[in-house]
């Protein structure tokens, strides 16, 4: 009999050398490593210390050898109604002319490159060439708008800004140049140069001579472009990715590269069970961690097609995801908990119209993946559904089924086990003992995190420590800042998190952050915001709005006025994923003695449960305000 699971783990955590030599394996080394980890520097892991490799020869020129002619990029775009398909020559092909187009403005080893783009393959292909170049690339999510933008581009001082004239959303052209030029003048550090993929999509988009350049047309210059790859020592930066925590100011996850290359090798065969020649197909975007891992460097690097898909699940119809599948005979899926509800909405026989015997498992993730929809689609689609939970911060699943060790019998609402190389303890939150079975305790992991998971906050590595590290006394912990138990059965569930991080359809939002941009609007003195639970997107924003002058809300029409204009100054701050779903005004906010507003006992109170403990409230008019407020909206 072959080793079970449990074994798999242990091995991973009480021999972790050798274990992940073992794994390292499975990617190409320019130079092999000497040391497999140095730990001498707590929190702070280096993996394959020495070795030296790069994300785009692994994803892309190892396989010119084997299947030059296989498909690589499959993009599929039902907003424009194209297809576009490359091989791992064409793509490299495009590689090469990108990274001489970036080489020629300048880009080296070490710089930024901030890429704000629609799902289109010249995304993937700029990300690709700016690791080839050893460069570091920073994604933005194209649904955050310009003053998030502007954060970023502050943050990582990228040289070269990458960008399309537009995306599209439902048949709605959606501006993405505009955002550029507006978050480039709010910014204090802008690029030297911003390249425009042109998709004559907005011809009025406007240009900036000598700064904006035109990407067709560098392109032709460079058609025969063969650009070496820079070798990067493993633990070397290949990009920064931002996600939100508990203060206004987004964290810069910054990702290694020889322990990132052999995470993903190594998930591709262990969880997602991908063989090369196969099709995988991830619905995220390349904004988010999972399009990092699961649409660009994971299945490129296996050895597997990848689908880009430009759309959303119910356009032209709610089969078109499972069309996809038939035609692309794709064999890997993932997608996020939201659009399997969205689609559990719609008419069923969508779902039994395609023929999906290529496909071997569906992965989840994101958001708590609830047991009637788990149910639901793994009945329909007749293959395993599997749940499993990770962040930005770790790049790969921390809590899984590892089906390719053992086809373990999965628990609807449980992501399973923990990952190998993860040793995962549920703590109790003040003592920081370990809490027994179906006992709550936070999720933590004991350092050093394993390969593929961030090394640092760019540019604050005191950051990362005091973040991630400082929730128990005199002990180096990693802290998810999510609730979790596990049962007699050592599966686990997530219930949530311990901070203020809201999670809405997959997103991961800061409460402070809306805050901060609803502050912004002139007649509002104080906010707060808490996450309300949804029975489709999971949470959804809410705030509870104290304004300067009472004038401002004196009638119903003056609070409905007033209402659209915040929404208007999130949409407009941070995107319409921010949108809070209400603005209830209050005079005065549920406050402890210490000045520390109550968002749990709101959020309590606005999901109609108990508000727990109000024994430190200063004054009992803030929460009766806040009662009052929710159940006006009810009526
Ligand atoms: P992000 O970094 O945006 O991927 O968000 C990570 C957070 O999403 C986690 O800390 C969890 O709160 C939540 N999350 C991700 N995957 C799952 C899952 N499978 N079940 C429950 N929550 C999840």
């Amino acid at each position: 009999m072959g080793e079970t699971y449990k074994e798999f783990h242990r091995r991973s955590i009480e021999r972790r050398e050798a274990f992940w030599a073992e794994q390292a394996a499975l990617v190409d080394w320019h130079k092999p490593f000497g040391k497999v980890l140095d730990y001498s520097r707590p929190p702070f892991a280096q993996w394959f210390v020495g070795g030296e490799t790069n994300l785009c020869y692994n994803a892309v020129d190892r396989h010119l050898k084997d299947r030059a002619d296989q498909k690589a990029l499959i993009y599929i775009s039902t907003e424009t109604n194209q297809e576009r398909i490359y091989s791992f020559r064409e793509l490299h092909q495009e590689v090469n002319r990108f990274a001489a187009v970036l080489q020629s403005l300048g880009v080296a080893k070490g710089d930024r490159v901030l890429i704000y783009m629609p799902m289109i393959p010249e995304a993937i292909f700029a990300m690709l060439a700016t690791v080839r170049l050893g460069a570091i690339h920073s994604v933005v999510f194209g649904g955050f708008a310009s003053h998030s933008l502007a954060a970023r581009i502050d943050d990582a001082k990228p040289k070269v800004m990458v960008t399309s004239d537009a995306g599209m959303r439902m048949g709605n052209k959606i501006p993405y140049k505009h955002l550029v030029d507006e978050a480039i003048r709010l910014s204090r550090f802008p690029p030297e140069q911003v390249v425009i993929v042109n998709r004559g999509l907005d011809p009025q988009m406007p240009l900036t001579p000598g700064r904006d350049l035109d990407y067709a047309e560098l392109r032709s210059r460079h058609m025969q472009a063969e650009v070496p790859v820079v070798w990067l020592e493993a633990s070397e930066p290949s990009y920064i990715l931002y996600t939100s925590g508990t203060t206004g100011r987004p964290k810069g996850v910054q990702r290694d590269t020889g322990g990132y290359a052999v995470a993903l090798a190594a998930s591709m065969k262990w969880i997602y069970c991908g063989e090369p020649g196969e099709t995988y197909f991830s619905t995220s975007d390349i904004g988010w961690v999972v399009g990092h891992s699961y649409i660009v460097y994971g299945p490129l690097i296996r050895g597997m097609a990848t689908v880009v898909y430009e759309g959303v699940p119910i356009r032209p119809d709610p089969g078109i995801w499972w069309k996809i599948a038939q035609d692309q005979r794709v064999t890997v899926m993932f997608s996020a908990p939201t659009a399997i509800r969205v689609l559990k909405k719609q008419d069923p026989a969508y779902l039994k119209k395609y023929d999906l015997s290529s496909l071997r498992h569906l992965f989840l993730a994101g958001e708590p993946l609830d047991e009637p929809t788990a149910q639901w689609i793994s009945n329909a689609l007749g293959v395993p559904v599997i749940d499993h939970y990770w962040q930005t911060e770790t790049g790969w699943a921390i809590l899984t089924a590892v089906p390719g060790v053992e086809k373990t019998p999965v628990k609807f609402g449980s992501p399973s086990f923990p990952a190998y190389g993860y040793d995962v303890r549920l703590l109790h939150e003040q003592t920081g003992e370990e809490v027994g079975p179906n006992e709550k305790g936070v999720v933590c992991i004991v350092p050093p995190l394993p390969p593929g998971c961030m090394s640092t906050v760019w540019g604050q590595d005191e950051r990362f420590v005091s973040t991630y590290f400082s929730s128990f006394k005199d002990r180096l912990i990693y802290t998810t800042f999510d609730w979790g138990i596990r049962d007699q059965d050592g599966y686990y569930f997530i219930l949530g998190r311990t901070d203020d991080v809201i999670n809405v359809a997959g997103h991961r939002l800061g409460t402070r952050e809306i805050e901060e941009a609803i502050s912004t609007h002139p007649a509002i003195a104080e906010v707060a915001v808490v996450g309300v639970a949804d029975p489709l997107k999971g949470q959804l924003p809410l705030a509870f709005a104290v304004v300067k002058d009472a004038a401002r809300i004196a009638t119903p029409e003056a609070c409905q006025a007033l209402e659209k204009e915040i929404m208007a100054a999130v949409d407009k701050q941070l995107g319409a994923i921010a949108r809070p779903s209400r603005v209830h005004f209050v005079t005065q906010l549920p406050k402890t003695r210490s000045g520390k507003v109550l968002r749990r006992s709101i959020q309590a109170i606005a999901e109609g449960r108990d508000p727990g403990d109000l024994t430190t409230l200063d004054d009992p008019a803030g929460i009766e305000q806040v009662k009052a407020a929710v159940a006006a909206a009810k009526a």
